[in-house]
């Protein structure tokens, strides 16, 4: 019995010591592509040359990689990808939600106890307070006691938010004044940041012309204009388009040119100077620093313009020739074997609708306003009064419920809303909070991850393909395929072979698989699965 202790003992000791074993990488760059789909890397394979063929060429490739939660959005995707958990655990359930007590809508990253840093805008007010459990990088900077450093990008503040988890060093959004965060990770923005904003202010990346990368007839679909949005400032929704056209028809000074290729630049660039500046992989700590971007062009042009256009084509085109800008700087001074680069999307995105039906499917838009309309009045046929509807979010309906000690009247009033919307001719599904608890198909059990105190009386489900948006451009939100299939690449030239995995795997996966690469402790709410990586 003894031995046999002895024996358990040190299988488990040497277990944990492959476990940090399997990479001594000094710093992991961790990557978003916000709404990418995993026919972005194939559709386009032979165009590629760049960031996307090194990773596709040369890392282990999860091709069937999906979200298990619904609605997939940037806040609850972001989340995942570094919780390892589902909405129900990590509270980011949407980006924003409808909140019965207050009456108003909570938005996923504000905290008003948070001071903006570098801008004066309120819009700066956020913090990660409304994530639930730790995230991986918590998990490391604790590990480590603080001394990984963790820096985390975006044009979008809950796509760098939720990288940085609760202890990264900082956060980095775009504001017009350029990259800004909150008094919550600092003082005052580093001066290297400072420096940058003056010198690589928005105006100046938006002159001269964007047209095709490489010659038009290559592109591998026809242009689709007919189904995108025309740009302001623009005559219409055909290449070239004339930066500083689009630029100066933007009264918001940042929109434009966040649906434009130079989003993803100015990312790129500012990621280089955190690099340089904060030495970020050059050090002889145990653990790695962190660099995350997430790249949020991809998701404002793909709305506009959906995912057939010659626009998001030559975005991807680009973004790869960019990524390789960012791995050729890290590769001489970083060395090539001193990171890992782990790739994701935070969901996908569908077909523009009317452009499906020309392919012959049966799919349809339906504007959210319509959509709300049409089914309160469904429901105040069915005898509930249109003041106790309160709220349509989400594919979700919220509901005045008069008699919370009652279940049973609660569930009735529910069940009275799922039936009267499900006789609306755009909604396929819908379920009761009570239907999505005792749930047990995969299609429902999307809801139940994705849902918590805070989610609505009913959740609905559109036909696959179709959409609550306009006619032009597209979007995401949905449990199909198309929403929840995203690539998830893992590179690494020292410890990782390249490889192509089929099997159907889950993006909550990803936080486990570098806790078990690093030796770090599982987010505390993590349940995904540990990537079967194949290891030098
Ligand atoms: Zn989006």
């Amino acid at each position: 019995m003894k031995k046999n202790l002895k024996l358990i003992f040190l299988i488990f000791s040497s277990l944990q010591l492959t476990a940090q074993d399997k990479s001594d990488a000094k710093l992991i760059v961790s990557i978003v592509v916000d709404q990418m789909r995993t026919d972005y890397l194939t559709r386009f394979a032979n165009l590629y040359e760049g960031g996307f063929k090194t990773l596709m060429e040369e890392g282990q490739v999860f091709w069937n990689a999906h979200y298990s939660h619904v609605p997939t959005y940037t806040a609850p995707g972001h989340a995942s990808i570094y919780t390892g958990t589902d909405p129900r655990f990590h509270g980011l359930i949407a980006n924003d939600w409808y909140v019965v007590d207050s009456g108003k809508t909570s938005y996923c990253v504000e905290d008003k106890n948070a001071m903006p840093i570098g801008t004066a805008s309120n819009y700066a007010k956020r913090s990660p307070k409304n994530i639930l459990s730790t995230t991986w990088t918590d998990e490391l900077e604790w590990v480590s006691n603080r001394k990984s450093k963790i820096f985390a990008f975006s044009l979008k503040d809950r796509g760098a938010i939720c990288a940085a988890g609760h202890l990264g060093d900082a956060a980095f959004w775009l504001d017009k004044k350029g990259f800004v965060s909150s008094s919550y990770y600092m003082k005052k923005l580093p001066k290297w940041l400072e420096n940058f904003n003056k010198k690589n202010d928005i105006q100046s990346y938006m002159s001269g012309k964007w047209d095709y990368l490489i010659d038009k007839d290559n592109y591998p679909s026809p242009n689709t204009s007919e189904f995108e949005r025309i740009p302001k400032g623009a005559r219409n929704a055909d290449f070239p388009y004339e930066l500083e056209q689009l630029y100066n028809s933007d009264t918001t000074y940042t929109e434009a040119f966040k649906g434009t290729p130079q989003g993803n630049q100015i990312l790129i660039d500012v990621a280089i100077e955190a690099l340089k500046n904060e030495k970020l992989g050059i050090h002889n700590n145990p653990y790695p620093d962190v660099l995350a971007i997430s790249f949020s062009s991809t998701d404002y042009l793909g709305h506009s313009t959906g995912i057939r256009s010659h626009e998001i084509i030559d975005m991807y085109l680009r973004l790869d020739r960019q990524l390789n800008t960012l791995f050729n700087y890290m590769n001489k001074k970083i060395g090539e074997d001193n990171f890992i680069i782990v790739l994701t999307a935070d969901h996908g995105a569908a077909d523009n609708p009317s452009q499906a039906r020309i392919d012959g499917m049966n799919t349809d838009w339906i504007a959210p306003a319509d959509l709300e309309n049409e089914c309160r009045k469904l429901i105040l046929n069915a005898g509930i009064n249109n003041e106790d509807v309160l709220n349509f979010s989400n594919e979700q309906i919220y509901i005045q419920i008069n008699d919370n000690s009652n279940p049973v009247n609660a569930e009735i009033k529910r069940k009275i809303v799922r039936d009267a919307i499900l006789s609306h001719p755009a909604i396929m599904e819908a379920w009761t909070k009570e239907d999505i608890q005792r749930a047990s198909d995969p299609f429902s059990i999307m809801r139940k991850n994705g849902s918590n105190k805070l989610s609505g009386d009913v959740f609905f489900s559109l036909y696959p393909g179709s959409i609550i948006y306009s006619k032009t451009g597209t979007t995401h939100g949905s449990g199909y395929t198309y929403d929840t299939n995203v690539p998830i690449i893992f590179y690494g030239r020292k410890s990782l072979s390249s490889q192509n995995h089929i099997k159907r795997v889950n993006v909550k996966d990803i936080a486990p698989t570098l806790s078990y690469m690093f030796g770090l402790s599982l987010p505390s709410a993590c349940n995904g699965n540990i990537l079967p990586l194949n290891y030098n």
